[in-house]
């Protein structure tokens, strides 16, 4: 009961407040003229389904345990804008998602957009792998309809909550035609990000979600208001195809530092990377004591892609480390565990370096 307080709370605030702004309420874009999109939300867990032991708990709480239909419940605005339907996916934390689950998510939403009756699909996500999992869409989904990926990062039970107005302005946007064909969008915070580059921050505060090349417009009272447009192939463009999927391979991504150890570079080979993130230093760069290790790896099979740990930017190619020379990949402006999902993806059609460095310069 005490869990969803806050919703009732709010539930009983909803009659009063209607009365005073009926004549001010704007019009939601719909689908079709007139008649309200269907749209299904597909829960995964996170924060966005979490709850904590008092209103005052906004950072310390448990994610994955409020069921969908719940949080559909919870904001009745919903069925102002849009049909809605849930569909509990799985329920957990995001930094338990593995590879496995990421398939079973892009089946499962990549099935629920061929079905003619859906207009649109919202993803709710744990916002620690948010970024993975919105890249990973983008990249294998085949469609032109909005497939908007939403977290939160209070719990519904806490005071200033952000999960139901994100979760409101999320199937808001996936019901929105403007909205189709920009790819999978992440919708936090008001911002509309491409899921390609949207990142998580800060790791406390509502506005955590960015991108370096700024929003891709906002959702503000029912509106969408756009201000770019991705460039990059994604989605009815892209070469990848989840429903060509069964399986991923194993990339890893080793973090760069002053007086690293080398060995961490093995490790991953060890582990069975078939490529490894190079989450360098500024420039992606690579100590001088690494570059043999690394050359050793590439010799042996194993793809060297050059990311950086610097959260803007991009890594230029041939500039810190002779990469033609070496036959390494640069991640352009991909952070490395976003570079770490191409990838993989990458190297289910390719093993050839020139082949994934153009997927790097165009995805
Ligand atoms: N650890 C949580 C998750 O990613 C954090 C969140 O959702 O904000 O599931």
């Amino acid at each position: 009961m005490r869990a969803f307080l806050p919703f009732m709370l709010r539930a009983g605030l909803t009659a009063l407040v209607a009365a005073n702004t009926a004549c001010a309420q704007v019009a939601p874009q719909m689908a079709n003229a007139g008649v309200k999109p269907n749209i299904v939300i597909v829960a995964t867990g996170g924060t966005i389904a979490g709850a904590g032991a008092t209103t005052a708990n906004s950072a310390t709480y448990q994610a994955a345990k409020v069921p969908v239909d719940k949080l559909i419940a919870g904001i009745p605005e919903l069925n102002d804008v849009a049909n809605v339907r849930g569909e509990q996916t799985f329920q957990i934390a995001s930094e338990s998602f593995t590879n496995d689950r990421l398939l079973q998510l892009g089946k499962r939403v990549s099935a629920l957009v061929k079905e003619p009756g859906v207009d649109g699909v919202v993803v709710t996500h744990g916002t620690d792998t948010l970024e993975e999992t919105s890249f990973f869409l983008n990249l294998v989904v085949h469609t032109d309809k909005p497939i908007v990926v939403v977290g939160s990062m209070r719990p519904g039970t806490a005071m200033s909550a952000d999960g139901m107005l994100n979760l409101y302005n999320a199937v808001v946007l996936a019901g929105t035609p403007s909205a189709r064909g920009k790819g999978v969008l992440v919708e936090m915070n008001d911002d509309i990000l491409t899921g390609r580059d949207a990142a998580k921050r800060i790791n406390i505060k509502t506005n955590a979600f960015a991108s370096a090349w700024g929003p891709l417009g906002m959702v503000v009272e029912n509106k969408v208001y756009w201000f770019r447009a991705p460039v990059k192939r994604h989605t009815m463009q892209s070469e990848f195809d989840i429903d060509m999927l069964t399986t991923l391979p194993e990339v890893q991504i080793v973090y760069g530092s002053g007086n690293m150890a080398v060995e961490m570079y093995d490790a991953a080979v060890k582990a069975g990377a078939k490529a490894i993130i190079n989450a360098g230093v500024g420039n992606g760069s690579v100590p001088n004591y690494a570059v043999d290790t690394l050359k050793k790896i590439r010799a042996g099979g194993v793809h060297v892609v050059r990311s950086s740990r610097v959260a803007d930017g991009f890594v230029i190619r041939n500039s810190e480390q002779p990469d033609d020379q070496y036959d390494w990949v640069v991640a352009h402006d991909l952070n490395p565990q976003k570079a770490k999902i191409l990838a993989a993806l990458a190297l289910t059609r390719t093993n050839s370096t020139a082949e994934l460095q153009r997927m790097f310069w165009e995805y």
